[in-house]
């Protein structure tokens, strides 16, 4: 999960994921801006594989029409939200938009061959929008779990899905569709959500690995949005910023995150910090 945790100064290295008894049983990995979830050890099934190739495209089921991608219950974490969702950019109704698919992937690739534990997968990344983010916020109250009215984007143990939130997915479509510039760490932290988010799709559990990667992918996932060099690396940096003032001291801060250190992904234009 991606979440806003600088109310906690929780220094935990064990692997976190919010363990909750949803409906579907799924153990989901999340950001989210609020404090109070449960964590465990991820179950031993979704410790991550070997990388594997897996470049295959979104599924979309002979059920859904034309230009629309299904979106099973298991990969959302609550019942009722499974759907035939259209395929398509900055829309107002829920969305998977295939361009945040392949930039995640491309992501994957990036750094797979400097983790092995990653997975090179193409993630379906759906946009839901405020109408169907409330029911899913209400239907994880519903099952006792909690993240306040900030969850950023998850990702369930099914791994095929990363679900952004409705504002997580504006301000990522500003960057990428509408070729603006975040002015501020909020509005940047959107891009480090995606690629955090895109990291516990390839396998990543760790909070603070995922982070740590999506710091170092930053830019790059910007450039690959279609960012100008210069907006790439002022989104990079204030996403960055907001990391460093909202989580420092927390799982999510690997003290290891560091040039030279066993998780520097030797990616080009990296903003440490
Ligand atoms: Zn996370």
């Amino acid at each position: 999960m991606a979440r806003k945790t600088g109310a906690t100064q929780q220094k935990s290295r064990i692997i976190v994921g919010a363990t909750l008894a949803v409906a579907t049983a799924s153990v989901i990995v999340a950001t989210t801006l609020a404090t109070g979830t449960s964590h465990s050890t991820p179950p031993a099934a979704l410790v991550a594989a070997p990388a594997v190739e897996t470049n295959t495209p979104p599924v979309v089921e002979p059920s859904c029409p034309a230009g629309e991608t299904s979106v099973a219950a298991e990969h959302v974490g609550v019942d009722g939200m499974q759907n035939c969702l259209p395929t398509g950019s900055g829309l107002t109704e829920s969305h998977v938009d295939p361009l945040y698919s392949e930039v995640a992937l491309e992501l994957l690739r990036t750094s797979a061959p400097l983790d092995e534990s990653i997975d090179i997968r193409t993630p379906t990344v759906v946009c839901w929008n405020l109408q169907d983010w409330k029911q899913i916020i209400e239907k994880f109250r519903a099952d006792g779990v909690n993240f306040g009215s900030s969850l950023l984007g998850w990702v369930t143990p099914t791994k095929g899905v990363i679900n952004l939130s409705t504002h997580t997915c504006k301000r990522l479509d500003a960057l990428a569709h509408d070729g603006a510039t975040p002015e501020s760490t909020v509005a940047a932290s959107a891009l480090g959500t995606f690629v955090h988010e895109t990291m516990h799709s390839g396998s990543i559990r760790d909070e603070g690995i995922a982070d740590c990667y999506a710091k170092q992918l930053a830019y790059q996932a910007a450039a690959l949005l279609g960012a100008t060099d210069d907006a790439a690396r002022m989104t990079a940096d204030l996403s960055a910023e907001y990391a460093h003032e909202e989580r420092a001291g927390t799982e999510y801060d690997d003290p290891n995150c560091v040039a030279g250190s066993e998780l520097d992904l030797n990616v080009d234009n990296t903003i440490w910090s």
